[in-house]
């Protein structure tokens, strides 16, 4: 475990500039950090367990063919995959209005790592193809707040030695780690 600052050790990690230590953070850790830490925590342990497809069940599952024609998909460190529109805005595309919160932070995370990484700054969309809506998303200081404040937590779940207590929430049902936390 690192004594910089979370933020600091990703910036380094991005540039080539770490030490021994690497910290890398990609938009489904940062989506897996809203929706519950101790998914996150296996996750980042490569715990794999085949349950059917779990976005699929619980509908994070992108719809790939959504304004197919009009965004193109771009890589960056093979740490963030983005999709940017024709207009030059990051598009992020979920299916239901519930899970908004996972989703935005994500967009917002990547609106970060290009604005700090790559030195572009952009807008979002985040696109509800099935509600036919779409809401701008912008990255002020507050969401760099956010965005930074999130690094650090993702930082601290996943170099615990054990992963957070299991809580029951909504998604636990659809979770590919289900077993592992409520079987007896
Ligand atoms: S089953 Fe629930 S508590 Fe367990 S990892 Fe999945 S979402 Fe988290």
């Amino acid at each position: 475990m690192t004594d910089s600052d979370p933020v600091d050790l990703l910036l380094q990690t991005a540039r080539d500039e770490a030490g021994p230590e690497e910290f890398r953070v990609t938009g489904v850790m940062m989506q897996y950090y809203v929706v519950c830490k101790r998914e996150l925590w296996f996750h980042s342990r490569h715990v794999e367990i085949d349950r059917g497809n779990a976005a699929v069940v619980r509908g994070t599952h992108v719809d790939e063919t959504a304004y197919a024609d009009k965004r193109k998909h771009v890589s960056i460190d093979g740490t963030i995959a983005i999709d940017v529109l024709d207009d030059g805005r990051v598009m992020e595309v979920k299916p239901s209005s519930s899970l908004v919160e996972p989703a935005k932070l994500q967009l917002l995370y990547y609106l970060w790592y290009l604005k700090h990484v790559v030195g572009v700054e952009k807008s979002g969309v985040l696109a509800h193809p099935t509600e036919r809506k779409r809401e701008g998303v912008e990255l002020g200081e507050e969401e760099s707040e956010q965005v930074e404040d999130a690094i650090r937590g993702v930082y601290n779940v996943v170099t615990s030695d054990s992963p957070p207590p299991a809580t029951e929430k909504p998604v636990c049902e659809s979770c590919a780690y289900h077993d592992f936390c409520w079987s007896c």
